[in-house]
C-alpha cells in the first residue's frame, strides 16, 4: 500500500438524485461566450458561421456543494454570478461525433460559474489568461446530479434570482454551440473522463453580488441550485 507524507485529500464528488452513491469528479471545463445576447452585453458579440467555441478550466477544487455560504473572494470588488446548465460526461471519448455525443452523456447539474469580472476583463483586454478572473476558490458551487444517459438536453427553461429577484432568464435553446456541439468539439482538444463536467455558458443578465445575497438557480426539467454569499474570509 503506497504511503504519503501527508493524508491526499478526499475525492471530490457530488451527489446523485435518488442514489446513495456519490459522483467521482475529474474536471471542469466551462465554454465562454455561448449565448448571443450575453456576448452582446460583454462587447464580444460571436458570429457562429466564422468562430468555434472557446474554453477555459477552473480547478476541480472550485467545486461548492449546493446550499453552501461561499465566502466573497479576495482581490475583487464586481463578483458576478452567471448561472449555466452543467454536463456530467459519463463514458470516456476523444474525437466524438456530434450524433454520438449523447452517449458520453451521464446526466445534469444546475450550477454557477462564478467570476471576478473585474480581473477578467482587465487580463482579457491584456490578453493574458483569464485564471484569476474564473479559477477562483470557491467559485464552481454545482447542484445534485440528475441522472439522464444518453439525452442531449435541446431546450429549458434557466433562471437565475438574487434574493427573490430575477436577474437571469433564457432557454438552452439559446446556446450558440449545443450540447452535443460542445462534446463533439471539446473531445477534439480533451480525451473525455467519466467524471469530466461541462459547464455551458450562461445567458445574459449576469451581475454583482455582495455579502449576505443569496443565489436561486434552476433550470427546466433538471433542477434548482442555492448558495448563500458569505463574508471575505
Ligand atoms: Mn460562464
Amino acid at each position: 500500500m503506497t504511503s504519503y507524507i501527508w493524508n491526499p485529500p478526499a475525492p471530490l464528488s457530488l451527489p446523485i438524485r435518488g442514489q446513495a452513491e456519490r459522483l467521482p469528479i475529474n474536471r471542469i471545463f466551462c465554454v465562454g461566450r455561448n449565448y448571443h445576447a450575453h456576448a452582446q452585453e460583454m462587447g464580444r458579440p460571436v458570429d457562429k458561421a466564422t468562430s468555434r467555441p472557446f474554453y477555459f478550466t477552473k480547478s476541480p477544487q472550485a467545486l461548492v456543494q449546493d446550499g453552501a455560504t461561499v465566502p466573497y473572494p479576495p482581490q475583487t470588488s464586481n463578483y458576478h454570478f452567471e448561472m449555466e446548465l452543467v454536463v456530467v460526461i459519463g463514458k470516456a471519448g476523444f474525437e466524438i461525433k456530434a450524433e454520438h455525443a449523447h452517449e458520453h452523456i451521464y446526466g445534469y447539474a444546475c450550477g454557477l460559474d462564478m467570476t471576478r469580472r473585474d480581473l477578467q476583463l482587465i487580463y482579457r483586454d491584456q490578453g493574458r489568461p483569464w485564471d484569476l478572473g474564473k479559477d477562483v476558490e470557491d467559485s464552481a458551487p454545482c447542484a445534485e446530479v440528475v441522472p439522464m444517459p444518453g439525452v442531449a438536453l435541446e431546450a429549458g427553461h434557466i433562471e437565475l434570482r438574487v434574493n427573490g429577484q430575477t436577474k437571469q432568464a433564457s432557454d438552452l435553446n439559446k446556446l450558440i454551440w449545443n450540447i452535443r456541439e460542445q462534446i463533439a468539439d471539446l473531445s477534439l482538444f480533451y480525451h473525455l473522463q467519466p467524471g469530466d463536467l461541462i459547464f455551458t455558458g450562461t445567458p445574459e443578465g449576469v451581475g454583482a453580488v455582495v455579502p449576505g445575497d443569496h443565489i436561486e438557480g434552476s433550470v427546466e426539467g433538471v433542477g434548482s441550485i442555492h448558495i448563500t454569499v458569505g463574508q471575505a474570509a
